[in-house]
């Protein structure tokens, strides 16, 4: 294994990700679905970044759309004024809805957009003469965001506990949904759905349920899990216990919304509407930083009555700029026909994926919904044992795939946290095509490959 060698001078090692363990490409170009380096190499962007990247990178609508947003206004505060821009980006996020969710909060980030939700939900709450309510319940394993308030709410201990005691501390966690782990042998899907339900009502009820302002839960779990799509019923059976006991139902779609999971908001596919919801990456596609709140007309309407205004002002809230980037995005996805471009092209990369790799010995399981898919891979398939965190089973794959095949895959799983496999992420952009969908393919099964073998050998680590 390479050691880290990270020699990029003014740039502090924290900005690279924990798992690279080699020298960074400097990119010095991007167009289309590839990374341009400075040293001439053209990499396939099949992860982008985190998720982002969705409509491909140098977007000759969006980089028009910014143009004229900058020639008009470039920036005013939020608190203060608003921009055609941001009611134009707050309208189409409602309207996306049918009016579900009623107001849009635009933010600079995915974290901030769950700081925003946790305030909001407590200030909800306070409100409406609860104000006990102070608690969350989200999931093991789980990430909102890297400020505090969303590291609370995040149930991923390697983010964690270098950071601990929180701020709050006011987040407990129960399993997520992860049958590829967690569901029993023989055990039915109402059997696995009524065991994680039990789980929840016994979480409320040993904090006292007039104590919880609300559940936190992404949609399907994106990077840490390796997108895990719910079971069927899941998140309905949840939202039920939720609201048994008062609280809100709040669902976190940075990494699942925005068509990412095949329609626009995942939660479309699970029959349930949230009461607060979070986007960004495909809001924004990496044009600008940008995320949001969306508030249900419950919130709104207390929210609305009550003695305060919301107390979360920020110097780039609804920035004009980013809010014009993410419209004209938003536009480009629905001229183009890219969300049902996801859910068939996801059909394909599922189907090609497991054609190719699904046999492979260290291959645990091959998942995922739209573009959002992941290999779990363990030392023992039969055991689903992981590899041990040392070996760094992912990021030398991450690391082969850049320098020997380029392509850009996403690490993780047990290389921060030791409990499930290891992970590798693909979110292509939702404008691959058929042809691009072989080449992904072939280039992360070669990187796949290089580091634990031919998937008709034994694995050589
Ligand atoms: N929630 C989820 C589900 C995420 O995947 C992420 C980013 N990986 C965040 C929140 C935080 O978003 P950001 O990095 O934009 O702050």
């Amino acid at each position: 294994m390479p050691s880290r060698t990270i020699s990029t001078e003014a740039v502090p090692s924290s900005v690279l990700h924990a798992s690279l363990s080699i020298e960074p490409p400097k990119i010095v170009r991007a167009e289309g679905h590839y990374l341009h380096t400075s040293t001439g190499t053209a990499i396939y962007d099949a992860s982008n970044g985190a998720a982002v990247s969705c409509i491909g990178h140098n977007h000759p609508r969006v980089k028009r759309a910014m143009s004229q947003q900058l020639d008009a206004v470039e920036y005013c505060f939020a608190p203060h004024f608003t921009t055609p821009a941001y009611e134009k980006l707050a309208k189409f996020l409602v309207d996306s809805t049918n009016g579900h969710l009623q107001k849009v909060f635009v933010t600079g980030s995915g974290s901030e957009a769950v700081e925003a939700t946790i305030k909001m939900a407590r200030q909800y709450y306070v409100e409406k003469g609860e104000p006990e309510r102070k608690r969350f319940i989200a999931r093991d394993r789980s990430y909102h965001g890297n400020t505090f308030g969303a590291l609370d709410v995040s149930g991923h201990k390697a983010r964690r506990t270098i950071y601990e005691p929180l701020l709050s501390g006011s987040t407990s966690h129960v399993s997520p949904c992860y049958p590829y782990r967690d569901r029993r042998t023989g055990e039915s899907t109402a059997a696995y759905v009524e065991r994680l339900a039990q789980e929840l009502e016994d979480e409320f009820q040993r904090l006292g349920p007039q104590t919880v302002c609300g559940v936190v839960f992404e949609t399907m779990a994106g990077l840490t899990l390796g997108a895990v799509a719910s079971v069927p019923g899941y998140l309905a059976r949840m939202k039920e216990v939720c609201e048994r006991h008062g609280a809100l139902f709040i669902l976190d779609e940075v990494f699942a919304g925005m068509g990412r999971t095949g329609t626009l908001h995942a939660w479309e596919q699970e029959g349930v509407v949230p009461d607060l919801q979070t986007v960004a990456k495909g809001l924004g596609a990496g044009y600008m930083p940008i995320g949001a709140l969306m508030v249900g007309k419950k919130v709104v309407d207390v929210l609305d009555r009550g003695s305060k205004a919301f107390m979360h002002f920020q110097t780039y809230h609804g920035h004009p700029l980013a809010c014009a980037a993410a419209y004209e995005v938003q536009q480009i996805i629905r001229d183009e026909g890219l969300v049902e471009n996801c859910r068939r092209m996801g059909e394909y990369l599922g189907e090609r994926l497991r054609a190719r790799l699904g046999a492979h010995p260290n291959v645990g399981e091959i998942r995922g919904r739209g573009l959002a898919w992941a290999f779990e891979l363990v030392k023992d398939r039969k055991t689903k044992e992981p590899f041990p965190v040392n070996q760094k089973v992912a990021p030398t794959i991450h690391a082969a795939g850049l320098q020997k095949f380029e392509i850009a895959l996403l690490p993780g799983g047990g290389v921060v946290d030791g409990v499930n496999g290891d992970l590798i992420v693909l979110a292509p952009a939702y404008n691959i095509n058929r042809e691009e969908i072989d080449l992904v393919v072939q280039r992360t099964a070669k990187a796949i490959e290089y580091v634990l073998g031919p998937a008709t050998q034994n694995a050589k680590l």
